[in-house]
């Protein structure tokens, strides 16, 4: 699947819009980075993505990486050290169960957009917005090799 098959623009920018909306009731960064090179372990490679799209670039740790690989059908979520303090790795499994629900219907941006709206959720309960938070991440969709 090539992402133009994955995802049309009006997905992406139906993807950019719920990270937009999510991150006005919290804290959090969210990205999505999608990729179709094969790898072996993707908590491991969405770490390397995490460093390379410099996602450590925030005051409180807050970033969370949506990290989807559409050549092994893999998905990881992970978040900095601020986030991990708070949300734990089995709330992040139970996010990617309900995404991988929805892809498995073909519902593509859909399911991306319900785990951005369940991260939301829980981000906003440990890490509610302030007023001097800015949006110190791209909402935009990292796409390919990082
Ligand atoms: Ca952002």
């Amino acid at each position: 699947m090539t992402i133009d098959d994955f995802l049309s623009q009006e997905d992406k920018n139906n993807i950019v819009k719920a990270i937009s909306n999510a991150e006005k009731s919290t804290n959090g960064e969210i990205r999505v980075h999608i990729e179709q090179k094969s790898c072996t372990d993707e908590i491991q490679r969405a770490k390397e993505v995490f460093n390379a799209l410099e996602m450590y670039n925030t005051k409180d740790k807050t970033g969370v990486l949506f990290y989807i690989n559409i050549k092994d059908n893999k998905i990881a979520i992970i978040g900095d050290t601020g986030i991990n303090k708070k949300v734990s790795t089995e709330f992040w499994k139970n996010t990617i169960d309900i995404v991988i629900s929805d892809f498995k219907k073909g519902y593509f941006a859909q399911g991306i957009i319900n785990g951005i709206k369940i991260a939301e959720e829980e981000l906003s309960a440990y890490f509610p917005k302030t007023q001097d938070n800015t949006d110190e991440l791209s909402n935009e969709i990292s796409i390919g090799d990082v």
